[in-house]
């Protein structure tokens, strides 16, 4: 059966990285015939530049065609300037909640490898394995009502508005609670409950959804201590559970736990198992175009896109296992180097994953 995939490479380095994992992807594909095809198509800022718009029609009719879809990152300085609603970074959360993508899994592992490259001690890092589930097309980046009024004295005021329905919560309950069940058996659910309303909404509800699973040990937690857990002891987590604004920046904190920003993928499902898998870096507009990103990040978005939309966890396991044995052939971009590595760039990288992938076949 053919399984159809967008492929969106957006901005910066995005078409850089995504070409890797494609060749990676096509490698496998050729091998034991797992019926992929790829279709591409323009998001964000490459897409503001030919179409006027971040995420234009012909791209939401792409993603919602295909089975599963493939990102690079979207964004840059080249449209910093420009108004809000067609920043390139719209066109991210327009196809997410086009698609329904309410639930964001976000892996930190920490490659054996690569316990150096992290900023913290190796005795605190080594053996790090953590999901966070980030629920990801409701609160406070999308409430309404939101913008910048002027009041009568004439002074500006922002707002956003941090909202969330009990069937929002419970949702992404249920998928953590399942991630859950199927790691370690233990979900922190991160709010601030003891400030927000909303949150302790999200924590009453949690603890509700919670009763179906009792094979699995919920805590809470509020989001400053969980910052300060996370880089004083951070393997006392196996899955947290948060909303989208405190699951985009812990997440990002777990991923420097982990040596490097450019080795951690994500997927996000919709409640149909349908999902968009891409970095979670940005476009990193500081080394795009010189052929240094690091593309393990995206091989293993893509890996995630076999395992979680098309039920091909052996092949998602192949992925895996080449880009362990890629690191330990000593391969490292500039972003993971260290002295001693050899130093490589993106598309030998990418050559690195692929032989490794081939000799394990
Ligand atoms: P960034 O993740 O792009 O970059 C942060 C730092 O990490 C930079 O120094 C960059 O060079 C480095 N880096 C990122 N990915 C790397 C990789 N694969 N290999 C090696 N080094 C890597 O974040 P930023 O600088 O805050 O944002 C840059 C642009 O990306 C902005 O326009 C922002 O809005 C956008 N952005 C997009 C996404 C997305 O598309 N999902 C996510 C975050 C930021």
């Amino acid at each position: 059966m053919t399984k159809k995939i967008a492929v969106l490479p957006g901005d910066g380095i995005g078409p850089e990285i995504v070409a890797e994992a494609i060749k990676v992807l096509e490698v496998l594909n050729a091998e034991v015939n797992l019926g992929l095809e790829f279709e591409h198509g323009l998001i964000g800022g490459a897409a503001y530049d030919v179409h006027g718009s971040p995420f234009p029609q012909q791209t939401l009719d792409l993603a919602k065609q295909s089975d599963a879809v493939l990102l690079g990152a979207v964004g840059g300085y080249k449209w910093e300037s420009l108004d809000i609603s067609v920043r390139p970074e719209k066109g991210l959360l327009g196809i997410r909640s086009e698609l329904e993508l309410f639930a964001n899994l976000r892996p930190a592992i920490l490659y054996p490898q690569l316990a150096d490259a992290s900023s913290l001690k190796p005795e605190i890092v080594s053996g790090l394995d953590i999901m966070i589930v980030r629920e990801l097309t409701g609160g406070i980046y999308f409430g309404q009502p939101r913008g910048i009024r002027v009041l009568e004295n004439g002074e500006r005021q922002g707002f956003n508005t941090l909202i969330y329905k009990e069937s929002e919560i419970s949702r992404i309950a249920h998928t953590a609670f399942q991630t859950a069940q199927k790691r370690q058996g233990r979900l922190c659910s991160v709010d601030k409950a003891n400030v927000l309303e909303c949150t302790e909404l999200w924590r009453e509800v949690v603890t509700e959804v919670g009763k179906q699973y009792p094979d699995v040990a919920l805590s809470h937690m509020y989001v400053d201590n969980a910052a300060m857990q996370l880089v004083r002891a951070p393997k006392q987590f196996d899955v947290i559970v948060t909303t989208n604004m405190f699951g985009d920046i812990l997440s990002d904190c777990a991923a420097m736990l982990t040596g490097s920003i450019g080795m951690l993928p994500s997927a996000s499902l919709n409640t149909e198992g349908k999902g968009m898998y891409e970095p979670i870096h940005g476009s990193a507009p500081d080394i795009a175009g010189k052929g240094i990103a690091n593309p393990l990040a995206t091989i293993l978005s893509a890996a995630m896109m076999l395992r979680y939309t098309f039920n091909e966890g052996a092949a998602a396991d192949r992925i895996e296992q080449a880009v362990n044995d890629a690191l330990d052939a000593n391969v490292r971009t500039a972003d993971i180097y260290s002295d001693g590595m050899k130093k490589v760039s993106t598309a030998q990288m990418g050559d690195a994953v692929v032989s490794a992938l081939i000799k394990g076949a």
